[in-house]
């Protein structure tokens, strides 16, 4: 369904009857008495939950330390390489950097919420399963702690980081000065995609959020409460994009995703969110 921006006030209107209550503001009248997707899914939210291991903690905390030492590493070489009279390659680099983080978070969330299973060996378990919790049960991101929440988007600005960190302390000043505006590109795309899925938690956190991430929230600079809801309403086939959620407004407006998917779905003729349908029906 493609939408605007008017059309996304119909879409919120549907949210307590076709999606988890979350903020407490909705009556139980409004909900619809046989949901596909709520809390109700006790079966499906725990067999889901318990499938987090001990071995995947493991690669997780691997990943959230080494992602948090090379962005530090990188960060502090181009603060050292950085020439005032230049200061606009960083702020354009910046914009470039949120952007394309917040394109590669949707592109990834449609992807993971509508292809596959949690049955393809390794990455099903890994990296889908999270997307079908999330989905039963949205508030389970609001328990995630620090490393569970960020693991996964740490190992994935890991790709760039390994290399950039490699380049940056074997290059001269001259050679560094010359592709300057490109590391300031890939240092924020990085700080941006490991910051995703913590924007994400926020935007489930109805309560007691710092006053700073409630001013960020409410001048739209990271992804708002409400603006994300949109996409919690079932079937989820809308609003993918969650680090900051700019480029949802002219994605749905182009009709994006369901032009993909139709290309998809024509070349495979496999359907979209089959799998994440067979897991919300799921209650035992
Ligand atoms: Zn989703
Ligand atoms: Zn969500």
């Amino acid at each position: 369904m493609a939408i605007g921006l008017k059309e996304e006030n119909v879409v919120t209107s549907q949210i307590p009857a076709y999606s988890a209550p979350e903020d407490g503001n909705e009556s139980s009248s409004q909900r619809d008495p046989n949901p596909r997707w709520n809390p109700s899914h006790v079966g499906a939210k725990e067999e889901l939950a318990n499938l987090y291991t001990a071995g995947k903690r493991r690669q997780e905390i691997v990943c959230v330390v080494l992602c948090m030492t090379l962005t530090l590493m990188v960060a502090c070489q181009l603060v050292y390489h950085l020439r005032l009279d230049n200061w606009m390659v960083p702020f354009i680099a910046a914009v470039g950097g949120i952007l394309t983080a917040d394109f590669f978070s949707g592109l990834v969330h449609w992807a993971a919420d509508s292809w596959g299973s949690i049955e393809i060996p390794v990455v099903g378990q890994a990296f889908i399963r999270p997307f079908r919790e999330h989905h039963i049960d949205p508030t389970a991101i609001t328990r995630h702690d620090v490393i569970e929440t960020n693991g996964d988007n740490c190992m994935m600005s890991l790709i760039g980081l390994i290399p950039q960190t490699f380049i940056l302390f074997s290059s001269s000043t001259e050679t560094i000065q010359q592709h300057y505006a490109w590391h300031c590109f890939f240092l924020l795309l990085a700080i941006f995609v490991t910051l995703t899925n913590q924007f994400h938690k926020w935007s489930h956190t109805y309560f007691g959020l710092p006053a700073w991430v409630q001013f960020l929230q409410r001048y739209h600079l990271i992804l708002p409460c409400r603006h994300h809801r949109v996409h919690h309403v079932a079937p989820h086939e809308m609003y993918f994009c969650i680090t900051t959620g700019w480029l949802n407004y002219p994605m749905e407006a182009v009709g994006f995703w369901t032009g993909l998917e139709s290309i998809i779905t024509h070349l495979t003729g496999y359907s979209p969110r089959t799998d994440d349908l067979n897991w919300a029906k799921k209650t035992k």
